[in-house]
């Protein structure tokens, strides 16, 4: 995997950090009274000036949090790790806890922080007997405890806020589909919102699959309209104030997305200050 000073223009990276550096001291400083659920863990760091980047994904369900984690997880060749991904896994390998986690996955609640971390951690400790440093978490943490909690273990680098209108976001759960056997994503919602009351027009076309996975395409159990509207309420009620916690560390990046692939990807490399990379230099994770 390869180090994100390798990438032809350095500076990019370096310039989110120099701007987050300062916050990442007193960052460090917290739970040193409270035993971590992490245990003695500590995520390894290189010279800070060498390490990876360690950033984290926000957004509501729907809002494609996992689409562009991964796409910006291939090109800074670190790791896409999403707490949701891991979940699943747990519930397909019909281990111990997978009965006690559908039915809470099913009815769109938080599995316990017990749990998530102790899946996190194993996924952590795997990667870096791998030489793994860096990473993208995609749905953790989603809570102010949890971030506490991870706050204690490594110095995050840069929070990004992914936003789109609640009603774009029911439209997009509803539309989402997993092909079960390659397990790629893909979204058969054609988005076209109307701009009002200052807000932009939205325009997403579906994201289909190629005729080899078409007939091979799954819903989530939780992509109800029922369960996405729980999921929506649990995400503003314990996720959202994540916003101002990171915000007030200086480390959060909102980015309201404009539409589908097409148009937001470059722009949230712009935002990122990663546009002038050369995507064909990018490695896969
Ligand atoms: P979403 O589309 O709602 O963002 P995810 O794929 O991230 O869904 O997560 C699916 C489910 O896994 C969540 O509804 C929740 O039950 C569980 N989950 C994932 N991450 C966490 C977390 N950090 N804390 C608690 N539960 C989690």
């Amino acid at each position: 995997m390869a180090a994100i000073t390798r990438f032809s223009k350095p500076s990019a990276i370096s310039h989110v950090r120099r701007c987050l550096y300062s916050s990442s001291a007193v960052a460090a400083e917290s739970n040193q009274h409270a035993p971590s659920p992490f245990g003695d863990y500590k995520i390894t760091r290189r010279n800070p000036s060498e390490r990876n980047v360690q950033w984290v994904f926000l957004g509501s369900p729907g809002v494609g949090k996992g689409t562009y984690a991964s796409r910006l997880s291939n090109l800074l060749g670190v790791p896409h790790i999403a707490t949701g991904d891991l979940v699943r896994e747990e519930l397909a390998s019909s281990g111990p806890i997978a009965k006690q986690l559908t039915e809470i996955v099913n009815q769109g609640k938080l599995v316990s922080d017990e749990i998530i971390i102790s899946l996190l951690s194993k996924r952590l400790k795997a990667g870096e007997a791998k030489g793994e440093s860096g990473f993208i978490l995609d749905g953790f943490p989603r809570t102010i405890n949890q971030a506490e909690i991870l706050k204690g273990v490594t110095d995050i680098d840069l929070v990004v806020n992914l936003r789109l209108p609640e009603s774009v976001l029911i439209e997009k759960c509803l539309g989402r589909r997993i092909c079960g056997q390659c397990g790629k994503n893909f979204n058969v919602a054609s988005i076209d919102v109307k701009g009002q009351n200052g807000s932009p027009a939205i325009c997403m076309a579906p994201l289909l699959p190629p005729s080899s996975c078409m007939s091979k395409l799954v819903t989530r159990s939780d992509d109800t309209e029922e369960v996405v509207k729980e999921r929506l309420r649990i995400y503003n009620e314990k996720s959202q104030p994540l916003e101002d916690y990171y915000r007030n560390q200086g480390k959060l990046m909102e980015f309201n997305l404009p539409g589908g692939i097409p148009e937001s990807w470059p722009k949230l490399l712009e935002a990122l200050n990663l546009d002038e990379f050369d995507e064909r230099q990018s490695v896969a994770a």
